[in-house]
């Protein structure tokens, strides 16, 4: 029997758990209990739609047995799904689930704070290995003949052979070592049944024996008992439902460690009948912005399981809502093809996008609760502005930015209701870093007039903020944008920018093709110029992100130039009729401006010339 070596996250899960999570250990028989309850999901649903399983003798169930493989052994078992040589390879040699995967990379190896992140995630099959010496898996997968025999000690690696089982399904066996001693007990196993295990849909029989009376007159007694009410936990009744029945619930389906951070039951009865039980995260899904997320909520027909795998349940944007939908009304032999053009599955997603919108929108009646919320989701939400148009008023609504004006997060409503009357737009400047742009010289002039602008550093701002249109009749505008400042001019400004224009003209005309436009400008105090991106360009964030996203023929930046005419330099230049000076000191306005933006000048020697000549004259 050739022994095969786990892979290396496996192996890293193995060692963090042993030695960070033992206080935990009694998680487990949760993480085995909801393994056997997803086997015997998928297997119903094979024997719906599976010709060949149609004939299936099956009645689900999951049985543990104490001592049910020699003393101080637990077993685990069920009539599910099984796995065949390659599915125990797979499944149980790597670790399936991305969002672990991606958690695993991360860990830092430092023992306590590693803990506390492994607390968040369940942990899967692995945990086991806390309670036992060694384990064995024996397993048959509906349909095959052959049944299979994994064993590990769960060190080294495992290995795989040939053996016999009745029936479909998967037995799981362990050998219980010193801290897994206490699940040799019915009490203590039931125990923590009742816990984390009630809600689990079908019976949970647990089987033990007892020994009575004495010496030769002692009798052994095999005992069973269903510890679990065995109902789908989304049909019960709200008011027989408790908080730790709910918490425990998600945990189950979501393979999280922690409570969630909010729950929302719907019970819908009437032309529509269907339950969706759905639940937000406290922190955001590990693999949220993995193209290969796993989508979290599962599709139940008449109780019965039919997917998991569904990324159109919900939209994407809402992909970090862990739950289930189960309909009355769908056929239960619906294939998963043909789910995304089913009637009534739009109606369920339409009615599932409102009600969590809509209670999104009651949390943030709460601004320090919903803080926490927007900490973790406001950028799918912006997903959502442009991605959901239907929604798109609700949405925005509901997303929230930082602002000059106040701390913490804003709204766009809360913006507006701030604006002076004789403010025109939602001003606004995105870009990679918040701490940057509040530095931002731009700011200055908003600033003096008493207009806020709202601070914009997630990635996908950018993009979305310009597609989203106005806010209530108000346009948001990125002051970064040449046709922003247009409506911070006074008359007098405008005056002054069209005595300007001959000097404009001179510097456009030295300058050539260097810069796309030379304009008056009326925020700047001190310098003589500044550089500000055409309205109809991408800025460089975007540039960046094209870049990144493999696009080759982006055009070079070219920017307009901004001068300040009340500026002594730009005085000057009005006022000379020499030519070579005019180019000298044209090229050194633009050049100060690229320097200022952190942009590395192409010809420094033609720049270091031009300086000397200037500097030259002032002896
Ligand atoms: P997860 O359940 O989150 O995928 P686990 O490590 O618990 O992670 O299990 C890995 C995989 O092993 C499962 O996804 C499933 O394919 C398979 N598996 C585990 N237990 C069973 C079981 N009792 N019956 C059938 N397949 C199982």
């Amino acid at each position: 029997m050739a022994k095969k070596k786990f892979k290396t996250e496996v192996s890293q899960l193995l060692n963090l758990l042993i030695h960070s999570l033992y206080s935990h250990s009694e998680i487990f028989l949760r993480e085995l209990i909801s393994n056997s309850s997803d086997a015997l999901d998928r297997l119903k649903y094979l024997t719906l739609t599976d010709d060949s399983l149609k004939n299936l003798d099956f009645t689900p169930k999951i049985d543990i047995r104490i001592d049910g493989a020699g003393e101080n052994t637990l077993v685990i078992e069920d009539n599910g799904i099984g796995m065949n040589d390659e599915d125990l390879a797979s499944s149980l040699g790597t670790i399936a689930r991305s969002g672990t995967k991606n958690f695993m990379e991360k860990l830092s190896g430092d023992a306590k704070k590693d803990s506390n992140l492994i607390g968040r995630f369940g942990v899967g099959f692995y945990s086991c290995f806390m309670v036992s010496d060694s384990v064995e898996v024996i397993s048959r997968k509906a349909g095959e003949d052959k049944a299979w025999k994994w064993t590990s000690d769960g060190n080294s690696g495992y290995s795989i052979e040939e053996t016999e089982r009745a029936g479909q399904g998967t037995s799981v066996i362990l050998h219980l070592n010193e801290a897994g001693k206490e699940y040799d007990s019915q009490w203590q196993v039931k125990t923590v049944i009742k816990k984390y295990s009630d809600h689990i849909a079908f019976p949970i029989q647990l089987h033990w024996s007892e020994t009575s009376g004495e010496d030769d007159k002692k009798k052994t007694e095999e005992k069973e008992e269903q510890v679990n009410a065995a109902s789908a936990l989304w049909k019960r009744p709200k008011s027989e439902l408790k908080d730790e029945d709910y918490n425990e619930f998600y945990k189950t389906i979501s393979h999280e460690g922690e409570d969630p951070m909010y729950r929302i039951h719907v019970q819908a009865e009437g032309t529509l009948e269907y339950t969706t039980l759905f639940f937000i995260p406290k922190n955001a899904p590990m693999d949220m912005f993995q193209a290969d997320y796993k989508p979290g909520v599962k599709l139940y027909v008449k109780r019965v399981f039919i997917t998991d795998d569904d990324k159109e349940l919900l939209p994407v944007y809402l992909r970090f809502v862990r739950g289930v939908i189960d309909s009355e009304d769908l056929p239960l032999n619906v294939s998963r093809e043909i789910l995304q053009q089913n009637k009534v599955m739009a109606k369920i997603r339409e009615a599932s996008v409102k009600k969590l919108l809509s209670e999104f929108k009651k949390i943030s009646d709460d601004e320090e609760k919903y803080a926490e919320f927007i900490d973790q989701y406001n950028r799918p939400l912006k997903e959502g502005m442009y991605s959901d148009w239907a929604h798109k008023d609700d949405l925005t609504e509901l997303v929230r930015y930082k602002s000059t004006a106040v701390d913490g997060w804003t709204s766009l409503a809360a913006y507006k209701d701030r604006m002076p009357e004789d403010q025109k737009a939602i001003y606004y400047l995105a870009g990679e870093n918040e701490e940057a742009l509040r530095k931002s010289p731009l700011l200055a002039a908003y600033r003096e007039k008493g207009y806020e602008v709202l601070i914009m550093s997630d990635e996908i701002d950018e993009i979305v903020t310009p597609m989203i249109g106005p806010f209530k009749e108000k346009e948001l505008k990125a002051i970064n944008r040449s046709g922003a400042l247009d409506d911070l001019k006074t008359d007098d400004d405008k005056k002054k920018e069209k005595d300007a224009e001959p000097v404009l003209k001179k510097i456009k005309n030295a300058l050539g093709e260097a810069v796309k436009d030379v304009v008056a400008s009326a925020r700047l105090a001190d310098a003589p110029s500044c550089l500000v991106s055409d309205d109809a360009d991408p800025s460089a964030q975007m540039r960046q992100m094209l870049q990144a996203m493999g696009q080759k023929d982006i055009p070079e930046a070219t920017f307009i130039l901004e001068v300040n005419p009340d500026h002594p330099v730009v005085k000057g230049l009005a006022d000379t009729s020499d030519d070579d000076l005019v180019k000298d000191v044209a090229h050194l306005l633009y050049e100060q401006a690229l320097l200022v933006e952190g942009v590395a000048l192409k010809d420094p020697v033609a720049f270091a010339s031009r300086l000397n000549r200037i500097t030259s004259r002032a002896f």
